[in-house]
């Protein structure tokens, strides 16, 4: 059983996942036989290798196909080696004076994308990206259900240098029994700025960035997606629904819709005019029990591993990029000229 353990300086937690438990030597070993399941044979994700996962929880397939067989456009399944599992019949407490140790329930879950092992998000038809996100959203909606999980964590990393051990398309989830702090962060900054100005932060934001314009890269019906002023990594790219939203499983269709347009095209120019950088796309939403809030707003942060995370920004949390997110919007709008 995996085990969450909170540091009593920091306030952060950990999961320290014994289900994909390393021995300390493991990590001596040349690292380099990641990325490189590429071929169909060996890839679990891959069709005709439906036997090869633990049996599918969700999937979009051709009539009359049978589960867990070819036939299917999305399949959800749960992870292999899960880094929470609902194993235990409920999250524990342990307490030690110093030491805080809650056991690691939750829920982890691989959406793959595509059975294309090579497609990407930027080439996927718009049906394909809908489907996509409607197979996040029913995960979602169904996960909530479990009254102990009270945050649900959807995030992709796209290529090794991004932390995908296997390069075939796809999304994670992770349900979790707390608040991850950099969301309890922001929600703490959301709270305060409405107190003092009667609205949304987030929303005062998107307002502000539309009146600029020069850090937007993309906007339609329902989304906007821009560099933020305060850009941590050259392209860093936020998504948000222009309408205030707390949820993200307050999406409708056209929200749907509107979403896998804005970005197949931001990341479809990622991929065309960036040389497909590695990146990671990560889900910010209100915690489960925090229902409709006012002050918070989801959105996806998209994070192109472009520069590496190093000493300062590990020993300082401070950011240094050399790309003004100015000059970056700028060049991803012009790059649809190109
Ligand atoms: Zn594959
Ligand atoms: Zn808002
Ligand atoms: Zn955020």
């Amino acid at each position: 059983m995996p085990e969450l353990r909170k540091n009593p300086i920091t306030l952060n937690w950990v999961i320290i996942s014994t289900e994909r438990s390393k021995r300390p030597s493991d990590f001596i070993k040349s690292q380099d036989h990641k990325e490189k399941v590429s071929r169909s044979e060996s890839c679990p994700f891959c069709y005709g290798n439906e036997d090869k996962t633990p049996p599918e929880v969700l999937v979009y397939r051709e009539e009359n196909s049978p589960p867990n067989s070819k036939g299917w456009s999305v399949r959800v399944v749960p992870n292999k080696f899960p880094a929470l599992s609902q194993s235990e019949s409920s999250p524990e407490r342990n307490h030690t004076p110093l030491f805080e140790t809650l056991s690691g329930y939750g829920v982890h879950e691989v959406i793959v994308e595509s059975p294309d092992h090579s497609a990407t998000l930027g080439e996927y038809s718009q049906e394909q990206t809908d489907k996509v996100m409607s197979a996040l959203l029913e995960r979602y909606r169904d996960i909530r259900k479990d009254s102990q999980i009270r945050y649900i964590q959807i995030f992709k990393n796209s290529r090794a240098v991004a932390g995908a051990s296997l390069s075939h398309p796809h999304f994670q989830l992770i349900a979790m029994p707390l608040i991850p702090s950099i969301v309890d962060k922001e929600l703490l900054q959301g709270r305060n700025y409405y107190v003092e100005h009667n609205s949304c932060i987030f929303c005062s934001i998107i307002e502000e960035e539309i009146k600029t314009g020069t850090r937007i890269i993309a906007e339609n019906n329902r989304f906007i997606a821009f560099c933020p002023h305060a850009s941590r990594f050259p392209f860093e790219t936020w998504f948000f629904p222009k309408e205030h939203r707390p949820n993200f499983d307050s999406m409708d269709e056209e929200d749907v819709s509107d979403l896998s347009t804005i970005l197949r095209s931001v990341i479809g120019k990622f991929e065309e005019n960036l040389n497909s950088p590695p990146y990671n796309l990560i889900l910010h939403t209100a915690p489960l029990d925090l229902e409709g809030k006012e002050y918070y707003h989801w959105h996806l942060e998209l994070l192109p591993r472009l520069t590496i995370v190093a000493g300062f920004e590990w020993g300082t949390n401070f950011y240094i990029n050399p790309t003004p997110p100015e000059s970056a919007a700028q060049f991803l709008r012009a790059s649809s000229l190109l």
